[in-house]
């Protein structure tokens, strides 16, 4: 008997008008061949991921933007009008299944200011639970030279507060290296980039990004998800924090606290594609289960594979159900959903 009202949140979606950058060429790169049709049909619609949700005890399926998004539109009007239009689509997409779908907005990182007025309409107008982006913005220099943003900076303290304000989490997802990342480090290698490694390093850099550059001490209430158990970073706690405090801080490093109180304070981990019993105790004992939140990765990953682990992973029901949904209800701020209080016993 599958654990009944567990809530998923890293679930993608990829709009009909722009189903190419998600099947196209890059698709050998994210999903296993066999999985390849599948995956194809879930990307581009709604209806199949309710279908495997029911299968598997999922209460409430939260949708977001797929790879590369936005953040790989170095165009900045075109970066805006990708994600308002994905952001409406989504949402018209939804009303069909008002207690079985929820969604994250996509913004546009090119502006920060920008991002801000589009935040709060998918907040307040269009009724989502926070935003996802997929990792660093890329974007062009006015030289024409690539590059990349990272959301570290003062210049992004207006959006971080905003998020603060309007009290939703930031979802930080992976995405595909390019550029001169790609050039130097993959050429070479490509069965690297995706998950086996580029992946987590990406985001696991970005995140220690905002932690070392004092976002999380500048904006105390911000709250970032990460994926994939935390994309890796538990792993390290030991000599990440030894090194921060004993070395980096007396260099002028300005984050104030420890990075085992960001993970308590300002940072979530969820069990996206990650469906290992060793690493999720390993992470209830590093982070603990009051930060750690179920999800699929789907259409990359099924529902089904997910619910065979988690139902049947051992851990205390106390800290299962945390995971599993009351964690996310309180952080996602969820109204009644499919089985939200169902009983549940282990
Ligand atoms: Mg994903």
């Amino acid at each position: 008997m599958p654990m009944l009202g567990k809530v998923a949140l890293e679930e993608a979606f990829q709009p009909p008008w722009a189903m190419e950058s998600a099947t196209g060429s890059n698709i050998g790169l994210y999903v296993y061949p066999e999985r390849e049709a599948e995956y194809t049909s879930g990307i581009g619609n709604i209806q199949d991921r309710v279908v495997e949700a029911r299968a598997t005890g999922v209460g409430y399926s939260i949708c977001s933007l797929t790879v590369p998004g936005v953040q790989g539109e170095t165009n900045p009007a075109a970066a805006e009008d990708f994600a308002t239009r994905s952001n409406n689509w989504i949402a018209q997409q939804i009303k069909a299944y008002p207690t079985e779908l929820g969604a994250f907005g996509a913004v546009s990182m090119h502006n920060p200011k920008q991002a801000v007025i589009e935040m709060t309409r998918c907040i307040k107008e269009l009724g989502f639970h926070g935003i996802m982006v997929n990792n660093w913005q890329h974007a062009v220099k006015a030289s024409g030279e690539q590059t990349l943003l990272l959301y570290d900076g003062p210049e992004y303290d207006v959006f971080w507060s905003a998020l603060e304000e309007l009290d939703v989490p930031l979802y930080i997802h992976p995405a595909a290296p390019e550029g001169i990342i790609k050039d130097l480090l993959y050429k070479d290698r490509p069965y690297l980039i995706g998950p086996p490694q580029s992946f987590a390093i990406d985001v696991s850099t970005h995140v220690l990004g905002l932690i070392t550059n004092g976002v999380f001490d500048r904006h105390p209430k911000a709250q970032v998800i990460l994926g994939h158990m935390g994309e890796r970073l538990p792993y390290d706690f030991d000599r990440t924090h030894r090194w921060l405090e004993q070395v980096e801080k007396a260099r002028g490093m300005v984050a104030k606290k420890t990075i085992y109180e960001y993970f308590k304070d300002n940072i979530w981990i969820t069990t996206s594609g990650a469906f290992s019993t060793i690493v999720l105790q390993f992470c209830v004992n590093l982070v603990g289960a009051d930060r750690i939140l179920y999800s699929v990765d789907y259409p990359y990953e099924c529902y089904q594979d997910a619910s065979d682990w988690f139902d049947n992973v051992n851990i205390n029901t106390r800290d299962k159900l945390k995971i599993g949904r009351e964690n996310a209800k309180k952080l996602l701020k969820l109204g009644e959903y499919k089985d939200c209080n169902a009983p549940y016993y282990q």
